[in-house]
């Protein structure tokens, strides 16, 4: 039966009769995840609440929720993909309207892996999904394309803060292309 536990003065259901080796590992990702949250907020220019929950699990699979403030992370995941918790702590720092998310998913989605990849201390080191993906073209259903289309369009704009200006423009429902238009007034040499 799986139990609940506090580790580190996080939630954990595990059941460590099937995977006793898992509590070490879950406290290593809790120390990964103590180190790298305070900087996926710090990249979009938020602040950083401290009402969050790990609810580590048994399992396959990762997810987050807003509403209340936690982030669900199964502990089967690859052994080397603690990017994982970055892209999931990237969306509660993004805190969207579930309007705004919808609208925008291949950006929000985008925004997420692309702080994986930047805040990794390994890059991005899944072997079972690799980054950059191999799409010679951007695939509106691929969010590692969104990753990818967001380095090339920061590289292209040099703006400072990209990241963090585009969060802040979604914040404030505007959409993508009004953000662009934003960015390109102040750099219209570059559009
Ligand atoms: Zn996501
Ligand atoms: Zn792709």
């Amino acid at each position: 039966m799986p139990k609940r536990f506090l580790i580190k003065g996080k939630h954990c259901v595990l059941d460590y009769s099937i995977c006793p080796d898992e509590f070490d590992r879950s406290k290593a990702l809790l120390d990964y995840f103590d180190d790298k949250f305070p900087k996926v907020f710090k990249s979009l220019n938020q602040e950083a609440s401290n009402i969050i929950d790990i609810l580590l699990f048994d399992g396959v699979g990762a997810s987050a929720s807003n509403e209340n403030r936690y982030i669900k992370y199964g502990i089967r995941n690859s052994r080397k993909d603690f990017g994982c918790l970055i892209h999931e702590a990237t969306h509660l720092a993004q805190n969207y309207k579930s309007d705004t998310y919808r609208n925008n998913q291949f950006i929000a989605e985008g925004m997420a892996d692309y702080l994986r990849a930047k805040l990794s201390d390994d890059g991005w080191d899944n072997p079972d999904d690799q980054f950059p993906c191999s799409h010679r073209q951007v695939q509106l259903d691929c969010s590692k394309c969104g990753a990818g289309f967001l380095m090339w369009l920061e590289a292209k704009l040099a703006v400072k803060d990209f990241v963090a200006r585009l969060n802040d423009s979604l914040r404030n429902d505007l959409s993508f292309d009004e953000f662009l238009f934003g960015i390109c007034k102040d750099a219209s040499n570059l559009c």
